[in-house]
């Protein structure tokens, strides 16, 4: 609820500068509200302001998209069971993260190929059933996929397991031309027929997954459907909700034209608010962070808790609230959200 809220305010808001620099400073203000809260004052001791998880199944990936900042050269992992299962014991358990409200499968990498996709699948869908039964919070589970390896059968399994709550697709570029130039090594008629499917079969199941799309907008075109192929506009009016934005610069990792620059602000509400879970156990700041230039911690050693809470991750934290995200190598040409 909390990130469709916020995406919708972003498109609300997007061509309306005035209104969005005021919001920028509403956003610091609860930034230096949130860190007194949380880290300073400590007045709510048994909370954190964690809102989103996300989780990296598989550091490697299928495509080789223009805009991604994801360095392939890098060595590839894969999450085990058990690392999973720690951290949804966490997520169950600990009554600090009860305010969690996505588990976001989803960093650098595509979430489907993993070669155990399923048994992960499975351990996630069997601990929300546990939370139903036991009525305890557990956040809804969000996965964003670039859509080539969800295959008829695969997303049939999905939906059978009743793991996810929300689906949401890369669906960039507006023309099948366009896309499969910016998606390298992706195929618009692969994609396009695996979200049809998806959705059909979602459709038969009185659409229990909700199905969303961001579409990267090159600088050239107006950020609108009006001039997109027939063949966009039939899918994306599959769509639950619709994100057209620009390309960001992923933390300064891609200095393309294909970004424009944004001026920084105080604070960043997605360090405040996110943490993401690499496959090899390192937690880092944001899902901003493709190359785990911001680790603060690492799961299997240290608890969530003591990460979230941990002097790596306050650092993050106080530099940017008094506006020194230059010393932080991550942070510091990063547009920010
Ligand atoms: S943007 Fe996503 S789908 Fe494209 S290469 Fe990067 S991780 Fe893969
Ligand atoms: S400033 Fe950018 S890189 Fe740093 S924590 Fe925020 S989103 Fe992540």
């Amino acid at each position: 609820m909390y990130i469709a809220l916020r995406d919708q305010l972003k498109h609300y808001f997007y061509k309306k500068p005035f209104i969005w620099k005021g919001l920028e400073t509403l956003q610091g203000l609860q930034y230096w509200w949130e860190y007194q809260y949380y880290y300073n004052w400590k007045l709510a001791p048994n909370k954190s302001s964690i809102r989103e998880v996300n989780v990296e199944f598989s550091s490697a990936c299928n495509l080789r998209c223009q805009f991604c900042g994801l360095d392939h050269e890098k060595p590839k992992t894969l999450m085990s069971v058990e690392l999973l299962q720690n951290l949804l014991d966490t997520l169950l358990n600990d009554p600090h993260f009860s305010k969690v409200q996505v588990l976001n499968l989803y960093n650098g990498g595509e979430t489907l190929l993993h070669p155990k996709r399923l048994e992960l699948f499975e351990l996630i869908a069997e601990y929300k059933k546990r939370a139903q039964r036991e009525k305890k919070h557990f956040p809804e589970i969000w996965m964003v996929t670039n859509g080539m390896l969800l295959r008829e059968k695969l997303s049939a399994q999905l939906l059978e397991m009743d793991v996810l709550d929300h689906l949401r697709l890369s669906l960039d570029g507006g023309t099948p031309e366009r896309f499969e130039e910016l998606r390298v090594n992706a195929k618009w008629k692969v994609f396009n027929q695996n979200v049809k499917t998806f959705c059909e079969l979602n459709n038969k199941r009185q659409r229990k997954v909700k199905v969303s799309s961001i579409t990267i907008v090159d600088d050239d075109k107006p950020l609108n459907t009006s001039w997109m192929h027939p063949e966009f506009l039939e899918l994306l009016d599959l769509m639950d909700h619709k994100e057209l934005r620009r390309a960001h610069n992923w933390a300064g990792d891609i200095e393309a034209g294909l970004v424009k620059e944004k001026n920084h602000k105080m604070g960043c509400g997605m360090l405040m608010h996110q943490m993401v879970l690499l496959p090899n156990g390192d937690v880092t700041v944001c899902c901003n962070d493709l190359n785990s230039k911001g680790v603060v911690g690492n799961l299997n050693k240290q608890s969530l808790l003591d990460v979230c809470n941990g002097e790596e991750r306050r650092k993050y934290l106080y530099l940017l609230l008094k506006n020194r995200k230059k010393e932080l190598p991550l942070c510091a040409e990063c547009e920010t959200f």
